[in-house]
């Protein structure tokens, strides 16, 4: 058989993608499964998003798009940077790709050499990673310990950066933890970085608006502009509008990289489908609103599934100020043996007992970088919630 190439060879499959698949596969067998392994918003898409997608389609917005995105499209994320950011990019600086995820991806490509090292506090979002493998490059993991809210100390930073770092990645509100970076915080890190000029710096802020307790969201470019010549602001659509399915990630960066970016986006993609550019400049231009209206009501998830995991024996979770997970360490289950006589000798082992004993689906740490721990999403009903906890609580019970 004919074979499949090196590169792909250190690429690994994603763990919440796998997880999720579980969660399929058994609710299609029958099983009564309590999904909490998805990175997605349960609301519906705003319908004034829909309608201009509809309205875009009926009108013959149907062939190819400029790749970089729309005139209309790019205003409005230039005008987006403004509003909440207090960016000024002009539309020359503003890229558009299927996803977040194709943004960073495209990135990667424009900019890594074989060899070249990508710095990642961890833990972190499973695809950075696998991403920065694919492109030839080698991630570099900072850890990020609990009792700093999983966020890295500048020290650390500094101390992983070689000759041969191209990029830090940073992921505020973060997944799989939920830590929001402190403006002072981030100026701490940019303190590091204008002493090493040679690195790039990606700051995904695609949980922007999924914020809770009164807290402000920072992203590096503003808080530092001395460093506007090497950030690139990641964000998109998915999380805050929920517009998973769409496809839409965007992008703010000094001109000659958001030129390189463009060049791998003319051969790796036509650029968005129209229609979902025409849904996306709907939302990022229409009222924003719902956004606070949703993170009240992602903030009430939160604390109740808080309030129930911390007051199980066994568990351990900080108090995380945004996105849609919260990161819990279960040191105190492990080397227990579970009602059905599962050992448990790791967050892997625990996760698929929880799977096979009470139907609960989640992450493992080891997935995002850092064991003993496991990733619980609370984006879904209050209901489906309640019945997670009481799973959870369950097995913790009959752990020996
Ligand atoms: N960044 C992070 C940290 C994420 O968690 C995700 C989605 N799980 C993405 C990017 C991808 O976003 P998009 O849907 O825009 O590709």
């Amino acid at each position: 058989m004919p074979d499949i190439a090196d590169r792909l060879k250190k690429v690994s499959v994603s763990a919440s993608v796998a997880m999720t698949q579980k969660a399929r596969d058994l609710a299609a067998a029958g099983v009564n499964v309590i999904a909490l392994s998805t990175g997605e918003p349960d609301f519906p898409t705003p319908r004034h998003a829909t309608e201009a997608a509809y309205a875009a389609a009926l009108g013959g917005d149907t062939r190819y798009p400029p790749t970089d995105g729309t005139p209309a499209l790019r205003a409005a994320i230039a005008r987006k940077f403004q509003r909440d950011n207090h960016l000024d990019y002009d539309v020359s600086q503003i890229l558009t790709a299927g996803g977040a995820k194709q943004i960073i991806f495209n990135a990667m490509l424009a900019t890594i050499n074989p060899g070249d090292e990508v710095v990642i506090p961890t833990p972190s979002w499973i695809s950075y990673a696998d991403i920065v493998k694919f492109a030839g490059g080698i991630p570099v993991p900072v850890a990020c310990p609990e009792e700093n809210n999983y966020k890295p100390y500048p020290q650390d930073i500094e101390a992983a950066i070689t000759p041969k770092t191209k990029w830090l990645l940073l992921n505020y509100p973060g997944n799989p933890t939920g830590s929001v970076a402190t403006r002072p915080e981030l100026q701490a890190i940019g303190e590091v970085m204008l002493r090493h000029p040679g690195v790039w710096i990606l700051t995904d802020d695609i949980y922007e608006h999924l914020i809770y307790d009164d807290v402000t969201f920072y992203t590096l470019a503003e808080v530092e502009p001395r460093l506007l010549d090497r950030v690139l602001t990641v964000n998109g659509v998915s999380k805050a509008y929920s517009m998973t399915g769409w496809r839409l990630g965007f992008c703010g960066g000094p001109k000659d990289l958001i030129k390189a970016m463009s060049n791998v986006n003319t051969q790796n993609s036509g650029g968005v489908t129209t229609l979902t550019q025409a849904a996306a400049v709907a939302v990022l231009n229409g009222p924003q609103g719902l956004l606070k209206e949703r993170a009240e009501i992602y903030r009430q998830r939160r604390d109740y599934v808080l309030e129930r995991l911390t007051s199980v024996y066994e568990l351990r979770c900080h108090r995380p100020q945004g996105a849609f997970y919260l990161f819990v360490n279960i040191e105190g289950c492990i080397g227990k043996t579970t009602a059905g006589g599962r050992h448990i000798d790791n967050d892997a082992d625990f996760v698929m007992a929880l799977i096979e004993e009470k139907h609960v689906v989640t992450v493992q740490g080891a997935a995002y970088g850092m064991s003993p721990y496991f990733r619980i999403s609370y984006a879904t009903s209050m209901e489906i919630l309640q019945d997670g906890c009481d799973r959870i609580a369950e097995f913790c019970a009959g752990l020996k």
